[in-house]
């Protein structure tokens, strides 16, 4: 069985209830039929609402980008798994650079939040990746190799079917510099080999790896042919309906030479 591709948008801080409803309502329109690739939009927390209503009937799903490792109480602008839950949500991103690096997230709270997540049934998708100055010191797989062993840790093989990673290079986040399909299928590979030493071979081979960083339509196709590479995570591309729809193409055609 082929892993499915999937296409993930990661709306980040951007666009209100109203603007996210436009956006969801043009996606749906464009590829809320087809099912041969799972399509996922992540909105801030304040649209969840609305984009679930957008969405419902479709086969796109909801992701949220952030939620507590707690399960509820005085966790001042937290917001829990069952609050997600309860807005239909199925995805939830974590370890995002951004979190790692603007609001101190660690490999051990993306941790928690996965497990608490999977104890959920929330499907996690689960960001690694590798500065700059990381690359530039020949450190990626050791960085890479560690948020992996230690954000996945204590998983059980029937938990991790769920689990979807993310390999966001962080210099291609946003800037418009993409690895090239060779660098990031050489790291799809080796993320995929730590997961067998994880949690076996056949797992690994059936967990999904999505590319992120500056993915657009223009790079996709070359990306999403490389054995490795499961799908996307995609940021600034993710907010027009044209570019989306797009990517989600991509995905099919790529899902078809794959298949
Ligand atoms: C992201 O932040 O998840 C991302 C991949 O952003 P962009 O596509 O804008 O590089």
């Amino acid at each position: 069985m082929p892993r499915t591709i999937t296409i993930a948008g990661n709306w980040k801080m951007n666009k209100t209830a109203t603007e996210a409803a436009e956006l969801a309502k043009g996606i749906v329109q464009n590829v809320g039929r087809q099912t041969e690739v799972s399509v996922v939009v992540c909105p801030p927390f304040t649209a969840l609402q609305t984009v679930a209503g957008e969405i419902a009937n479709s086969s796109v799903r909801l992701g949220a980008q952030n939620v507590s490792d707690k399960p509820s109480g005085a966790y001042t602008g937290e917001v829990s798994v069952a609050m997600l839950r309860d807005l239909h949500v199925t995805h939830v991103i974590l370890g995002h650079s951004e979190r790692r690096e603007y609001y101190g997230e660690t490999d051990a709270i993306v941790n928690r939040k996965t497990l608490v997540a999977l104890e959920n049934a929330l499907i996690p998708i689960v960001c690694v990746g590798e500065t700059l100055a990381q690359r530039e010191a020949g450190e990626e797989f050791a960085v890479i190799g560690r948020q992996i062993r230690d954000g996945l840790a204590g998983i059980s093989p029937a938990q991790f079917e769920k689990v979807i990673i993310a390999y966001e290079p962080v210099w291609a986040i946003g800037t418009g510099k993409t690895a090239t399909p060779a660098q990031a299928q050489d790291v799809h590979a080796f993320i995929r080999k730590e997961l067998a030493a994880l949690q076996g071979a056949e797992q690994a081979r059936k967990t999904r790896i999505l590319y992120g960083g500056s993915m657009k339509p223009d790079n996709a196709a070359a990306l999403l042919s490389e054995a490795d590479i499961d799908g996307g995570l995609i940021g600034g591309a993710a907010l027009k309906v044209a570019d989306f729809t797009a990517l989600v193409e991509a995905g099919r055609a790529a899902a078809a030479s794959k298949a």
